[in-house]
């Protein structure tokens, strides 16, 4: 019996500087809230760890459990501090999605941060105390070993390992989840245990998860289901555009001061141009919404987006001739997580299923892939043009970096052009931000005129949406988008990073053979509506018979009701909305 005692003891008294560093440096982030279950989970974790290196008397084993906890409270604190972000399924897929372009803006945005400084000297101080606890480990052993202080350490010990294996009941219910959504749901319960190494745990379950949702999406694309067509088009070019990091408020159209949009104003006046004003965004991240948007689901209807098949599939099937044009596509990783967007749209089963193109190079400028599309376009010219064709174009848009976003002969605002702006708390460098901001937005009218001229003459139908909001210093010093939790003031948040623009451009050839849908978009514009049911829209305005066609999702039907318009799963969009409007 009493060898047994030691034993239990043992790991904790030789390597107590190991378990300390790992209890403070893995678990301090988590035992701030709820204290007790994530107490004894972290204790825990931290005695098996020290147990193991104990048994393996192994000083590089020692060395690389050190070096593990280092690099993970290093990851947690850059991203914290930094970037308001935390270790993540999302953090995981933009490190594998982010090509070199982008490290080199994300490397030099980060030296721009004013807290950098504080991250190597808080891992410098932190090994600097660990050191000093190593050197007078034996020490403290010694004390340690004392009969009263073995008793109490001992009853502690086993207090907190026994609550420690009851509490690890947490990870089986998370493993048994089946969807992303319920472990988004599992994260956010606070009783569950919330420190780094779980939160790596969760994120590549999480992505494990994806894998298989990934896999009915391509059967789903696979299988589509086509109804005989009763229209007389026999041409039409629906042409799709997704922004990015499009802010509303900053386009004239939505009552900009400036006139960032002076094509779009333009087409407006002259009636081409419908004008949506109540467009959510079920989320604020690239990647759940594009997903949601380009499935025929319905987030409203708790339909997940691996439920049901990408619209662009429904259009290949059904004769329309598919391009995807995305600035944003990556070359040199796509494949690699089933989280990643680039999967979802590259996959090469996904790419048999949906497309019939798709650009094969990318550019530092969004109005030089519409030139590389055009270039595409002549060398087809031989060949018969197919009747009906659907063009998606991804952009760039006002991507974060927005000095990188325009040509420099489109810089038509300068901080002279921000007299509208008095506020005592913005800076010049945020004067500065702004102002490119609104270049790159007066850019991508230009863009969008660009791409609406490829097809003006015939009968076309252009829908523009940005995927999200974003905020630059418009009413609060922060610039980018709050993560999950909406921060601390959500109506504001869900104005300037949840609503976005929506436009429908309709050529005067379709416009003249269609005038029903004319009047349904004039009497549209100011429904509510989500980004998750755009599709609907489209199978609309193309007259597409099809089996995922559903009238009470579409906001030009008059059988339209508007499903709930939940956002981050969880936050009805509309209760925040109405306060807002008081
Ligand atoms: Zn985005």
């Amino acid at each position: 019996m009493k060898i047994k005692e030691v034993n239990l003891m043992k790991p904790i008294v030789e390597q107590w500087p190991l378990m300390l560093a790992y209890i403070v440096l893995i678990g301090w982030i988590s035992v701030t809230k709820n204290p007790i279950p994530r107490w004894m989970l972290i204790f825990l974790h931290a005695y098996l760890l020290v147990s193991v290196v104990t048994l393996c008397k192994s000083r590089i084993v020692k060395a690389l459990a050190y070096i593990i906890i280092y690099i993970l409270f290093t990851t947690e604190i850059v991203l914290e501090w930094i970037f308001g972000m935390n270790i993540s399924p999302n953090v995981i897929t933009l490190f594998v999605e982010t090509n070199a372009r982008e490290s080199k803006e994300f490397l030099e945005s980060m030296l721009d941060k004013p807290r950098l400084w504080q991250v190597p000297l808080c891992v410098a101080g932190m090994i600097v105390l660990n050191i000093i606890a190593e050197k007078s480990r034996l020490r403290v052993n010694q004390w340690c070993k004392g009969p009263k202080t073995t008793k109490i350490l001992k009853s502690i010990a086993v207090i907190l390992l026994v609550g420690g294996i009851i509490f690890s009941y947490n990870y089986i219910k998370l493993f048994q989840c089946e969807e992303m959504n319920q472990v988004d749901e599992w994260r956010s319960h606070q009783r569950n245990p919330d420190d780094l190494v779980t939160k790596v745990v969760v994120s590549f379950y999480d992505m494990s998860i994806a894998e298989k949702e990934m896999s009915r999406v391509i059967r789903l694309a696979e299988q589509i289901e086509v109804l005989p067509q009763d229209t007389n088009d026999d041409s039409l070019n629906v042409i799709v555009v997704i922004g990015e990091s499009y802010i509303r408020e900053h386009a004239a159209i939505y009552g900009y001061p400036l006139q960032t949009t002076p094509f779009l104003s333009h087409e407006q006046q002259e009636g081409r141009l419908f004008v949506f004003t109540d467009m959510v965004s079920p989320y604020n991240q690239t990647t759940r919404v594009i997903r949601n948007l380009l499935s025929c689901n319905s987030l409203g209807h708790h339909e997940d987006w691996s439920s049901a098949p990408p619209f662009t599939a429904v259009y290949k099937k059904n004769g329309f001739h598919v391009a995807m044009y995305d600035n944003q596509k990556n070359f040199d990783m796509g494949f690699v997580f089933a989280y990643s967007l680039n999967t979802y749209l590259y996959h090469p089963q996904i790419m048999k299923a949906c497309y019939h193109e798709t650009n094969d190079s990318t550019f530092e400028f969004d109005g030089q892939l519409v030139e590389y599309y055009k270039r595409k376009e002549g060398r087809r010219e031989g060949e018969k043009e197919s009747g009906k064709r659907l063009v998606l174009f991804h952009l760039l848009g006002q991507h974060v970096g927005f000095d990188y976003r325009y040509p420099k002969d489109f810089a038509y605002y300068d901080e002279d052009s921000l007299s509208f702006r008095q506020e005592s708390w913005l800076t010049e460098d945020m004067r500065e931000d702004i102002v490119h901001y609104d270049n790159a937005t007066r850019y991508n009218d230009y863009v969008l005129q660009q791409i609406i001229n490829l097809y003006a003459h015939e009968s076309t139908i252009v829908v523009y949406l940005s995927d999200h909001g974003e905020e630059v210093y418009d009413y609060r010093e922060n610039l980018g988008r709050d993560d999950w939790n909406m921060g601390s003031d959500p109506r504001q948040v869900l104005r300037w990073q949840y609503m976005v623009p929506f436009v429908v451009w309709c050529s005067d050839k379709y416009a003249a053979t269609h005038p029903e849908h004319i009047t349904q978009l004039r009497e549209a514009t100011s429904r509510r509506a989500m980004l998750d049911n755009v599709c609907q829209l489209l199978f609309h305005l193309s007259g597409l018979r099809t089996p995922y066609y559903h009238q009470d999702r579409d906001v030009l039907s008059s059988g339209y009701s508007y499903p709930k318009r939940i956002i981050n799963e969880t936050i009805d969009a509309d209760s925040l909305l109405n306060n807002l409007l008081e």
